[in-house]
């Protein structure tokens, strides 16, 4: 039984009033709040556990260490890699995508080389692309969509030649909603031996993830998007990809031996984790998707389903709602626009009702260009949300768009 009022006691902040209202938290794509259980997590370990990872010999840092490394495992179980080698914590999906586009790039693309990537993405699976060109003269092409915000499939197997090297790609979009078919995308490049690299980001939080079932071959997610910490991420690749990939950055942790004249790496995942890593973050991390997997990724996913279904049918009833992303496979994520309000001045006046939605490009510039706009507003939801909630955000919209 999926209680959702009992669910909302594990988040403090829910609780919480603004402008002396209740707080209506529909900003999820960009973060979600935090349970008791990932917050206690923190203070435990900062006061009770506290040491570096990996190096000391002493019992606090083993146990630092036994605890970031069991962490690792419950991200392995998460997603259902083949192994804890492939599971390698960064900041977010952010440093995911840059750490794959430099590291990738260095080892399996040449001058002319092209890399297939979305119409929708996120500025984090475009830039680091483009940063990439200022030293290697790769091509990027993109895959179109329909105007329901569905990527075109033919199209995309029309983007396919010898020198295709690369699909990285958008699990959900974090404007539209769309649940993009990465499974089948996956199949197809994979028919012309070309492997693929999904961002998790807006996913992972609300739809189980199997990266063996999809047969991803790199995979990108945020932890603080999915009721974790802030600063903590995870790249998982395929270990053969990632043996033949050089590090991203040179420092502590990711050596083997170092002297003036020759520095060996260390074994996988740590070749790419240079440095001293978050580890309480990571021990939060663990303790956030245990929370999920306790209340059940296809709850969790059934719960947001209905939510968007009531809130799409609810919001289409508005005078002069514009909503952005039909696709049929749809997400917890709807952006808007209302008759010629602009999205600033929306989201301002329904923050002062309490109600906390984004607005603006939300890093996806090209996605906006598509759609022949400059911004917009998105409500995102997640596993604390309710149909109250979307009741209140819905008449919030009509006495603004009554006021202009
Ligand atoms: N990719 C998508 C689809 C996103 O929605 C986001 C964040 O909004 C990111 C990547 C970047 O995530 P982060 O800022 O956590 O690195």
């Amino acid at each position: 039984m999926y209680d959702v009022y009992k669910i909302r006691e594990d988040f403090p902040i829910l609780g919480r009033e603004v402008y002396k209202r209740p707080l209506v938290y529909l900003d999820n794509g960009a973060t979600t709040q935090k349970p008791r259980v990932v917050v206690d997590s923190l203070v435990n370990e900062y006061y009770s556990v506290n040491a570096n990872v990996h190096r000391g010999v002493h019992f606090l840092s083993q146990q630092a260490t036994e605890l970031h490394e069991a962490s690792r495992e419950t991200v392995r179980r998460f997603i259902n890699a083949r192994s804890i080698s492939e599971i390698i914590f960064t900041r977010g999906t952010t440093e995911s995508m840059n750490l794959l586009a430099y590291s990738f790039g260095e080892a399996f693309l040449k001058d002319g080389d092209e890399v297939i990537v979305s119409v929708m993405e996120h500025h984090s699976n475009i830039v680091p692309w483009q940063l990439l060109q200022s030293r290697k003269n790769i091509v990027l092409k993109v895959i179109p969509m329909n105007d329901k915000g569905e990527l075109l499939m033919d199209e995309y197997k029309a983007l396919f030649t010898e020198k295709t090297k690369l699909v990285s790609v958008a699990h959900v979009s974090n404007v539209l909603g769309t649940i993009n078919p990465v499974k089948e995308i996956i199949k197809i490049a994979h028919g012309h031996g070309v492997p693929v690299a999904i961002d998790g980001a807006q996913s992972t939080p609300h739809i189980p993830v199997d990266v063996q079932d999809l047969d991803a071959d790199f995979f990108a997610f945020s932890g603080h998007k999915i009721y974790g910490p802030t600063g903590v991420g995870v790249l998982y690749g395929k270990e053969d990809f990632l043996e033949k990939m050089p590090p991203y950055q040179g420092g502590g942790e990711m050596i083997q031996n170092v002297s003036f004249e020759k520095t060996t790496f260390n074994d996988l995942p740590f070749k790419f984790e240079a440095g001293t890593p978050d580890y309480v973050a990571t021990t939060g991390l663990a303790k956030a998707l245990d929370y999920c997997s306790a209340l059940g990724m296809e709850n969790i996913a059934a719960h947001e389903q209905e939510l968007t279904r009531y809130a799409m049918e609810r919001m289409h009833q508005i005078e002069g709602m514009r909503i952005f992303g039909e696709a049929k496979e749809k997400d917890a994520v709807i952006s808007f626009l209302v008759g010629d309000i602009h999205h600033l001045d929306l989201g301002t006046l329904l923050d002062r009702l309490g109600i906390a939605v984004r607005t603006g490009h939300h890093c996806a510039e090209p996605l906006m260009r598509r759609l022949g706009i400059e911004g917009t507003v998105r409500a995102s939801f997640a596993l604390y949300n309710t149909k109250e909630e979307i009741d209140a955000l819905v008449a919030g919209i009509e006495r603004v768009r009554k006021m202009f």
